[in-house]
């Protein structure tokens, strides 16, 4: 096991009826900039529950924080709160929402361009944030990194500082009754792939983390389907929140190799296509495991036996099981697994690639074994 530091000081309110807590969390002194993404929040009770927790404090609401939010729309919600003053921001929606607020508290604290802070200049001061999430998928509640998407660039940047980590974070399994179903595949989808990328790389003799991912990946197998066939289930709804916080909030990663390429090479294909970040996942890290098989055979034949109860036979076939089964819970969820599903053929396949290059593909690997060749291998057998 590799040595780590691990801090994680939001502090989480999960359960029915906990978004009363608000105004234990927030100075009554405060000027808020509530954001969120569109008119959902209205119809589904949980503005309302918010202006009642937070009857009597000065609210700026700012709405429109798009899917892989852009950068034009954080600008107008940057200056909204400088407008009105704003010293606390409460993100109300799903990674979306909370990674675009994160820029705004950033850049509320940064006198220089904006996007100097997606382009490398350090982070030294954010407004306090807060969360009332309505999206169980990006974890983004529990951590201090978000990613915002640049239209002009065609460019997803990614930004992290500790300061940005929330205060805290309200999970009310409740909210999340209104989504649509293709909202809910796509957090399970990117909790899974977000604890596989973590557990199924090298052997780095870590067991506890090793049962800690396997724990939540069965649990997502068991509860992803069970909240798609049965949407009034709450216990499916608090158990898939709970996983996906749990499985980004960086205690997953702790001591473990931190290979994340299926994210990176989804990034390019967010940014190009505009597609689902899970649905990406769902596409790349099948043919990423189809290639990387040799090198992850160990853990490979550990998830094949822990994760899908493939414990007899073969290793081979073993291992081919497992990467069936892994396909077809994609494909339970409602989720493409194949570039060709979602329209898109090998002239794709080279606008990735020259992506890929421009954002130096290098890094993408830390133990350098990911190049280009090895980039275009993924994306055909993706095809
Ligand atoms: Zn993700």
């Amino acid at each position: 096991m590799r040595s780590f530091t691990f801090f994680n000081p939001t502090r989480l309110h999960f359960g029915a009826g906990q978004i009363a807590r608000l105004s234990e969390e927030i100075p009554a002194s405060a000027r808020i900039l509530v954001t969120h993404g569109g008119a959902s929040i209205f119809q589904n009770g949980v503005w309302q529950q918010v202006q009642d927790a937070l009857s009597g404090y000065r609210l700026s609401r700012f709405a429109g924080i798009e899917a892989n939010p852009q950068f034009a729309t954080l600008l107008r919600g940057l200056e909204q709160a400088r407008s009105s003053a704003c010293d606390f921001i409460l993100a109300i929606g799903g990674g979306s929402v909370i990674d675009g607020s994160k820029f705004i508290a950033a850049a509320l604290c940064h006198d220089g361009d904006p996007l100097e802070l997606l382009t490398g200049t350090p982070i030294t001061a954010a407004l306090p944030l807060g969360c009332v999430v309505t999206l169980a998928a990006t974890g983004s509640e529990s951590n201090g990194s978000g990613l915002v998407s640049h239209a002009a660039r065609q460019e997803k940047l990614a930004f992290s500082s500790p300061l940005l980590c929330p205060r805290f974070a309200i999970l009310d399994p409740n909210t999340t009754f209104s989504l649509p179903p293709r909202l809910i595949s796509n957090g399970v989808i990117d909790a899974f792939v977000h604890t596989l990328e973590y557990y199924l790389t090298y052997s780095a003799h870590a067991p506890l983390q090793d049962r800690y991912a396997e724990a939540l990946l069965r649990t997502l197998i068991e509860e992803g389907p069970l909240a798609l066939a049965s949407p009034a289930s709450y216990g499916a709804r608090a158990n898939l929140m709970l996983c996906a916080n749990q499985a980004m909030n960086g205690l997953l990663g702790c001591g473990m190799p931190q290979d994340r390429p299926t994210h990176l090479i989804g990034r390019e294909l967010a940014a190009l296509y505009h597609i689902d970040h899970a649905q990406t996942l769902a596409v790349i890290f099948p043919a990423l495991l189809g290639e990387y098989r040799a090198a992850y055979h160990a853990k490979l034949l550990q998830y094949a036996e822990r994760v899908w109860d493939f414990s007899r036979g073969d290793p081979e076939a073993r291992v081919d099981a497992a990467l069936n089964a892994t396909r077809d819970f994609f494909r339970r969820l409602g989720a493409a697994t194949q570039l060709g599903e979602l329209g898109l053929d090998a002239a794709a396949i080279e606008q990735i690639l020259a992506q890929l290059k421009r954002h130096g593909v290098a890094t993408l690997d830390e133990q350098a074994e990911l190049d280009l060749t090895r980039c275009e291998r993924i994306l055909l057998r993706a095809l």
